[in-house]
Order: structure tokens, then C-alpha cells, then sequence
């Protein structure tokens, strides 16, 4: 693919699951990538020259610390992946507590913009950008007993969109991944019963593996999705379709 080759990229979420599949494509395709997650101290064993860094991205002062290191690191960051995720049990709307929907929302889209904010004026100075937030199939077709997951995911979509109008003619791409049902541990650890509900609507018959998705976020980072702007690429096996 063109314009992957020498980039850099700092992949928030990256530790597990999608995110870990997006790290090791980007490095065997010749990307240099700064992986920030909720990493333990047992699991930095490099020190300072480590370009994996532990961060909450709930916190934006920390955020801001990744984005200082990744460039200190990187030389400068081409490519932001704001990966990073979480949801609610399946349940009734009734039963989630505040302080369960709000920590959905701070990671999901408080995390996101914090890392946006941290990162955007420099990509605005270098006038080169590729931003690509994860968001989910979810959002374009919220599931039951998912409400604070889904709307959030769904946020994500529009802000994203919105923010893709404001930068793209300063040579910035802003786009959302929509995975549908995929084989990680978040989607191991939802309610088996809700996981059979999902799996039996998807017309190719089973999750899609991390691999597949993986993929859509090399071509957004590419050369050949220069014209790609405020959209949500979704690999889902077939759940939604447009
Ligand atoms: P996962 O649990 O393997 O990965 C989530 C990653 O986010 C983990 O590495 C975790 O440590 C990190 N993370 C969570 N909270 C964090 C925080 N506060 N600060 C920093 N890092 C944090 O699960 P996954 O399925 O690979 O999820 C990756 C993304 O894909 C998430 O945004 C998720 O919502 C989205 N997604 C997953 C599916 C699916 O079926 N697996 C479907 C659609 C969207």
C-alpha cells in the first residue's frame, strides 16, 4: 500500500485484541508505532527507551504526557489510532448506575478527545494527519441492553465526521472502524446469550477475527485513503450494510 512505509503512529488501546492486531500490522508493514494502554509496571520492563507507555487516556494530562514521549520517541506521528474501549454488562437500562455510564462514555469518547486535543496541533503544524477512532457496527445498529456502549460508539461516529469537515483541507483524514462481533476478550467476557443473539443475525455465520479488522486500519492510514474523509469503514460480516 502507498504512504505506509516509514510512517509513525501512536495506537492508544493497543495492548490486547484489535488494538494489538493494528500494532503488529502497522510494524510488519513498516510503520514505527508508540503503543499506550493501562500496561502494568510488570508489563514495561524496557524503561524510557520502551515504546510501549502505560496511560489511563480517562486522563488528559496523562494523555498529553503519551503524545510528548511519542514524538520525543517517533520524531513526529503521522498516524493516531484512538482504540481504546470498554462497556456495560448486557442489562436493562435500569439497572446501569451513573457512574457506570459515564466511566463507558469517559473512556470511549472523553479518552478519544483527549488524545485528538493532545495530538492535532502538531499534526495541524506538519499539515499530515491520518486519525482513525474506533467505534463499532453498534453504532449504525445499536443492540439491546447495550445503551450507554451503543451511544457512545455512536457519538464517536458523529464527532468524528464533524471534526473530519474541520481539518481535512489541512491534510488531515479523520475516519472511524466499525467492527462487528470480534474475536477479543471484551467480546468473550459479554453475556453469552446476548453473544448467541448477535452471532445468529450476522449472514456470514460467525466473529470476525482480529486479523480482519486489523486490515481496515493500514488502508485508512494509507496513501490510497487520501479521499477518504469523516467515514466509518465497518467489517462486520454482514450486520449493517450501506
Ligand atoms: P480488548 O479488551 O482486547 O481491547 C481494549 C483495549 O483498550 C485493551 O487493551 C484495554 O487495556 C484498553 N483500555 C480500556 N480502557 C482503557 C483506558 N481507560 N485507558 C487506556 N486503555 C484502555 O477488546 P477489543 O475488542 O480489542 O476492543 C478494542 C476496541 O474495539 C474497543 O474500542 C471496542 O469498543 C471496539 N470494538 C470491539 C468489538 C468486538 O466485538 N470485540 C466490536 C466493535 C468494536
Amino acid at each position: 500500500m502507498r504512504g505506509i512505509e516509514g510512517r509513525t503512529a501512536l495506537v492508544f488501546g493497543g495492548k490486547s485484541g484489535i488494538g494489538a492486531a493494528v500494532v503488529n500490522l502497522f510494524e510488519t508493514s513498516g510503520i514505527r508505532v508508540c503503543t499506550a494502554d493501562m500496561f502494568s509496571a510488570g508489563e514495561l520492563p524496557l524503561g524510557e527507551t520502551d515504546s510501549r507507555i502505560a496511560c489511563d487516556v480517562t486522563d488528559a494530562d496523562a494523555v498529553r504526557s503519551v503524545v510528548e514521549r511519542a514524538i520525543e520517541q517517533l520524531g513526529h506521528i503521522d498516524i493516531l489510532v484512538n482504540n481504546a474501549g470498554t462497556g456495560t454488562p448486557a442489562c436493562d437500562l435500569i439497572a446501569v448506575t451513573y457512574e457506570e455510564w459515564r466511566r463507558v462514555f469517559d473512556v470511549n469518547l472523553d479518552g478519544t478527545l483527549h488524545a485528538i486535543q493532545a495530538v492535532l496541533p502538531h499534526m495541524l503544524e506538519r499539515r499530515f494527519g491520518r486519525i482513525i477512532n474506533t467505534a463499532s457496527q453498534l453504532a449504525h445498529r445499536p443492540a439491546p441492553r447495550q445503551a450507554a456502549y451503543c451511544a457512545s460508539k455512536a457519538a464517536l461516529v458523529a464527532f468524528s465526521a464533524s471534526l473530519a469537515q474541520e481539518v481535512a483541507s489541512n491534510g488531515i483524514t479523520v475516519n472511524c472502524v466499525c467492527p462487528g462481533p470480534t474475536d477479543t476478550q471484551m467480546w468473550h467476557a459479554s453475556d453469552p446469550a446476548w453473544k448467541e443473539w448477535k452471532v445468529a443475525q450476522l449472514p456470514i455465520g460467525r466473529i470476525g477475527t482480529v486479523e480482519e479488522i486489523a486490515s481496515a486500519y493500514l488502508y485508512l492510514a494509507s496513501d490510497e485513503a487520501a479521499f477518504m474523509v469523516g467515514q466509518s469503514l465497518s467489517p462486520n460480516g454482514g450486520d449493517v450494510m450501506w
